[in-house]
């Protein structure tokens, strides 16, 4: 006994001691939906944007080229990052899901660990209990809005919330509250774990007061394939709904101004899009004029609404220099997917194919990771939380299914890493109607399979002969090989991580159901 107490006592001086110093601060930043394509450090054949400050992590870090996601869509990436599980393991199979707060999560990990933790911004698990494992939270309810959000505010992590409203833009609001608790609420005796989430660049795409007339008057390049009649294609490619000719509204296209504006907010909005608006109305576009037209309107505002969250990036930096916290602080950058900005001639995220499956992620570490460092290892938000508890001198849990990225980070990538990844998608039926499928993924080739039974088929993909995803080479003599391999690999990875074989979410119905869509639609 006396001797079980003196070790607790070595144990606890060894965290303090830790806490003192070594340990590293970790700010992770995170937007929802945001494209690589529109972060300006991937580069890319279509130059849409400038992210500079964004970029800057990249230019002081590692950019990583194969961040994979596990199922392309909001709630569930955040639980994943939360559990470091895949969507079955952690229950948040879809959105409309009510994420288990009380399963392991990193942040308690932390917290117990003597790391002061907070979350500030969007967390999209629903509002049926606070965010758990967090010293402090503030965060949006359900998707928010981009103007005046309420917002839900835990102060002591102790599961009292009370419900403030905020008046200006969300992403701005975001970024102050959160230079707010690095200033002056954190317990600054302990090293932190900061998740700074925002709204932006969302649906609907609201840009910030700033950013109302940015590109006015200028053309942004068209992707390739805005006009696919995805003719080589299965029937799911056909039957969605996130086509930018068929499937924006007028509030989506800004024909009809965001609710919820103040007075001022909405003369500044309508002093900016009444004119655009007019000409729009006069033109009286058709065909593919009309579709153009849409495109421009949707990526102008997608991209107006991440300039604001490169702003907030810009300021976080620059505090972190001035504070001397930059020094001793890992800084990432990530989206919970990746989008579609044309491609396809769609909007919207959700499948395996390369637009959505990778987001952008780069991390700065300073002293530990080379500046200006690329990586093209597999990688996933899988990782995260693993990553997290290595940095913190945790044992990382063995029920979770990534790895710690730290090795990869000091580039020293395991000879054992990841070759291949597991993909799975199940939010049908729902908003935007694309079909349930899983797939494996190994960088140039994916096999797919569309499973419910009305669609039941595969689909292989070779990107180095069809990089655009145009093509489903299943079933050629010539790949007969190639499938063989992708089909032991990804009943291999099915079992590795425990997929059991009848689909889960059937029993997590809780979202869409075909009555309650249609009875959407029709209204
Ligand atoms: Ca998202």
């Amino acid at each position: 006994m006396h001797l079980r107490l003196v070790f607790l006592c070595l144990l606890c001086l060894s965290i303090s001691a830790r806490a003192a110093g070594q340990r590293p601060n970790i700010i992770f930043i995170f937007s929802d939906d945001h494209a690589y394509q529109a972060v300006s450090a991937y580069g890319g054949k279509l130059k849409l944007n400038e992210t500079p400050n964004i970029d800057r992590i990249a230019h002081e870090g590692m950019l990583f080229r194969q961040c994979y996601v596990n199922n392309s869509i909001c709630g569930p990436m955040r639980a994943v990052i939360q559990t470091g599980k895949y969507s079955h393991k952690n229950g948040f199979l879809r959105n409309g899901n009510k994420f288990n707060g009380h399963q392991q999560t990193f942040p308690k990990l932390l917290k117990a660990a003597g790391y002061e933790t907070a979350v500030v911004g969007k967390w999209h698990l629903g509002e049926h209990m606070p965010p758990q494992g967090y010293s402090y939270s503030e965060v949006l309810v359900g998707q928010g809005p981009y103007y005046n959000p309420p917002m839900l505010l835990d102060e002591n992590g102790d599961g009292t919330r009370k419900r403030v409203k905020h008046i200006g833009y969300t992403t701005d609001i975001i970024s102050k509250l959160t230079l707010n608790w690095l200033k002056n609420t954190r317990d600054k005796s302990k090293p932190f774990m900061l998740m700074t989430q925002h709204k932006a660049p969302h649906r609907n795409w609201q840009p910030g007061p700033k950013y109302l007339t940015k590109w006015d008057g200028v053309d942004l390049p068209e992707p390739p394939t805005l006009f696919e009649d995805y003719s080589k294609r299965l029937s799911p490619a056909r039957t969605q709904e996130m086509q930018i000719d068929r499937d924006l509204t007028r509030y989506d296209l800004k024909l009809d101004p965001p609710r919820g504006l103040t007075k001022e907010q909405l003369a500044t909005w309508n002093a900016a899009y009444g004119p655009k608006n007019r000409a729009f109305e006069e033109a009286k576009l058709t065909g593919k004029e009309l579709v153009r037209w849409k495109y421009q309107r949707y990526i102008k505002d997608y991209l107006r609404s991440i300039q604001s969250v490169d702003d907030a990036v810009g300021e976080l930096l620059a505090y972190l220099d001035e504070s001397g916290l930059a020094k001793n602080t890992i800084i990432i950058y990530c989206s919970d997917q990746g989008f579609y900005l044309g491609e396809h001639g769609w909007f919207d995220k959700r499948w395996i194919y390369e637009e959505s499956l990778r987001t952008p992620f780069m991390v700065r570490w300073p002293g530990v990771v080379k500046a200006g460092s690329q990586n093209h290892d597999i990688v996933s938000p899988l990782d995260f939380a693993e990553t997290f508890c290595e940095v913190a001198g945790i044992d990382v849990p063995s029920d979770m299914q990534g790895r710690s990225l730290v090795a990869v980070l000091k580039g020293k990538t395991p000879k054992d890493w990841r070759k291949s990844f597991y993909y799975h998608y199940y939010e049908y039926p729902g908003w935007h109607l694309v079909r349930r499928h899983y797939g494996v993924a190994d960088g140039r080739y994916k096999l797919v399979r569309f499973y419910e039974k009305d669609v039941d088929a595969w689909e292989l993909i070779d990107l180095k002969a069809d990089p655009l995803e145009q093509k489903n080479f299943y079933g050629q003599k010539k790949y007969a090989q190639v499938q063989k391999r992708l089909h032991a690999e990804l009943k291999r990875l099915r079992t590795q991580y425990d997929v059991p074989d009848s689909d889960p979410a059937q029993s997590f119905e809780v979202g869409d159901t075909p009555a309650r869509y249609q009875q959407r639609k029709n209204k």
